[in-house]
């Protein structure tokens, strides 16, 4: 039977979040096929990559552990893919839409001859009937994405090339372990059959890596801020009501546009997704591509002062009036009832 593989993003020994939300979709996705999941772990210093990904439903576990595998670089960690899926022939093969990813995915799949759908929102199995030559295909991945500006959800398939590969970005799928102690397999694979000398030939010297002032997409509580907070100096009022209750300041891509805060805190297709427990949405008007980043929020408040904004269907609770009206009162009843 042909499995499902998810490529494994690692950063000194810690498998990277978005692998463990594509482990736990790739759990799902091969439970509906009848197929295994394997996963392959390719760096330094792996032992204890199995302790994390097996809980998350894994089967089989490639490992290539080299000191000259991490930290990532193109070649060897392409031709490791090319060859293993070569061998294996897996159906599906799922990555992030990381700067890894994004990397590596089009070089494996141009390799393959495969062809490849990047930064996927969701991922369901399903057939397809090809009416002109009267073929049904079963169960193919659905790799589904806004297209066109996001005007349009488009599910993308593969009906013949295998691997079908996809990649995911960060917080879009849900992490889950499936069971902690669930039992998979670990191989590790002899490297010098899957890499030549040649491939090494990039060596990383020095690595400058700066850390992420921001910690938005593990808040649990996001107050975000669209156009209608109307400048950088209004935003002020955001950051108290987030001091305040404890949470990240994000935004939409109109009030990044406008220099009211930075593009790492812009939520939305080009930005961050983001499923925190409470979403704030203070004049935001709630565009698809906005929405695409934040719609799986389990709690959202909107503060519009137009009762029709798009945001307003979405939201559990809906104020309408002006955000320099509405957030001073927030942060003083908040103060009052909390005391
Ligand atoms: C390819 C593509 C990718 C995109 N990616 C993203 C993305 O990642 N993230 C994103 O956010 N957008 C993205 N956009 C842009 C998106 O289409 C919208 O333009 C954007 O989300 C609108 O931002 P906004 O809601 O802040 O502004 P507007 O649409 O201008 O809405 C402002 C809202 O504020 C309300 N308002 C005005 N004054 C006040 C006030 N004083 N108090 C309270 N409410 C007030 C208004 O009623 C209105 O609802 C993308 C667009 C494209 C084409």
């Amino acid at each position: 039977m042909n499995n499902l593989f998810v490529y494994c993003e690692i950063e000194d020994g810690i498998v990277a979040d978005v692998s463990l939300e594509l482990l736990t979709k790739g759990r799902s996705l091969a439970n509906t096929l009848g197929c295994k999941m394997e996963a392959v772990a390719i760096g330094h210093k792996l032992d204890s990559i199995g302790k994390q990904v097996f809980p998350y439903g894994v089967d089989v576990l490639h490992v290539f552990d080299d000191k000259r595998l991490a930290p990532y670089t193109s070649l060897p960690h392409t031709s490791i893919l090319v060859k293993l899926f070569g061998e294996e022939k897996p159906q599906i093969a799922l990555m992030g839409a990381t700067s890894i990813g994004r990397d590596l995915g089009p070089r494996v799949s141009s390799a393959l001859g495969s062809g490849l759908t990047a930064d996927c929102t969701s991922l369901e199995i399903g057939d397809h009937e090809e009416k002109k030559a009267n073929k049904v295909y079963k169960d193919l991945l659905y790799q589904i994405r806004p297209a066109f500006g996001g005007n349009i959800v488009a599910t993308i398939i593969n009906p013949d090339c295998r691997p079908q590969m996809a990649t995911v970005r960060e917080g879009v799928m849900k992490k889950e372990v499936v069971d902690a102690n669930y039992k998979g397999e670990e191989k590790k694979h002899d490297i010098s059959k899957f890499v030549s000398d040649a491939d090494f030939v990039v060596s990383v010297i020095d690595r400058q890596m700066e850390k992420s002032k921001t910690n938005i997409k593990g808040s649990p509580i996001i107050v975000a801020g669209g156009y209608g907070v109307g400048s950088k100096e209004n935003f002020q009022l955001l950051y108290d009501l987030a001091a305040v209750i404890g949470g990240e300041v994000g935004g939409s891509r109109a009030a990044v546009d406008a220099g009211y805060l930075e593009h790492e805190r812009q939520i939305g297709q080009t930005g961050v997704t983001v499923r925190p427990k409470l979403y704030i949405a203070c004049g935001i008007s709630g565009q698809i591509q906005h929405i695409a980043g934040m719609q799986e929020s389990s709690i959202i408040i909107s503060v519009n002062n137009d009762p029709n904004a798009p945001i307003n269907t979405i939201a559990d609770y809906v104020i309408t009036g002006s955000v320099e009206e509405v957030l001073p009162k927030m942060i003083k009843y908040y103060k009052q009832n909390t005391k």
